[in-house]
């Protein structure tokens, strides 16, 4: 990931041509003093040679279903402990027992649910546009830019060769000058 990822050594808030504020990341006393942006392909074909190399393979589009835990019993052997049921690819469903379930699907979990285990965060109300897009002019490529405009804030971070992923704040409605004037405080305070 160091090697492939681009890496941006400072954090600058911008607001209507003028610099507001910058973080420096390189005052940071690690040797790890910067953002690294390596785009969500890379990091996820990474992940899946580290999994091979380590004699696992990803079965894509394969959904867990259910699944229930027999009571723990000495009779039971531990690679028992849990069954569960998966949907293959081509909709055959398939029964298997296994010692662990590892649950990393995300913020609908089934895992979560079925155990009725409480999801302690919350959602995020404000929505957003988000697009990785090839870029050309003068946005620095060793910096996070932040700007602050009336319609909300828009971020550009640099993923090399002039590409960057841009998020946007997509409220409707203007922002206020005591927003504005609140971020203009925050990034000159930084
Ligand atoms: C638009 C956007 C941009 C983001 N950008 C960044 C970023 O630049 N950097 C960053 O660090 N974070 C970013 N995040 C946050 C990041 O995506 C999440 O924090 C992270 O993905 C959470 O990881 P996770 O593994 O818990 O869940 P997820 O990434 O949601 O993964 C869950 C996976 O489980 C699968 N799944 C769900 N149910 C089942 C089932 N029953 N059976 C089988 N599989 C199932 C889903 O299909 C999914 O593939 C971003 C989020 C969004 C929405």
């Amino acid at each position: 990931m160091l090697r492939l990822g681009n890496r941006a050594a400072a954090v600058a808030f911008r607001s209507e041509n003028k610099t507001l504020g910058n973080i420096d990341l390189q005052s940071i006393p690690s040797r790890f003093n910067f953002a690294l942006l390596l785009a969500q392909n890379e990091t996820e074909r990474l992940i899946a040679e580290q999994c091979n190399r380590q004699g696992v393979s990803i079965e894509r589009s394969t959904e867990l279903i259910a699944f229930s835990q027999p009571e723990a019993a000495s009779h039971i052997e531990a690679e028992k402990y849990v069954k569960a049921v998966l949907r293959r690819p081509d909709g055959r469903m398939e029964e298997l027992e296994a010692a662990y379930l590892i649950s990393a699907e995300g913020s609908h979990s089934l895992v979560r649910n079925t155990l009725n285990l409480e999801f302690k965060g919350k959602a995020l109300e404000q929505a957003y546009a988000l697009a990785d897009l090839h870029i050309d002019g003068e946005i620095p490529e060793d910096a996070l830019s932040i700007f602050a405009t009336e319609q909300g804030f828009l971020g550009l971070f640099p993923m090399g060769k002039r590409r960057f992923r841009i998020i946007a704040d997509r409220s409707r409605a203007p922002r206020s000058r005591r927003w504005r004037s609140r971020f203009s405080r925050n990034a000159k305070a930084l």
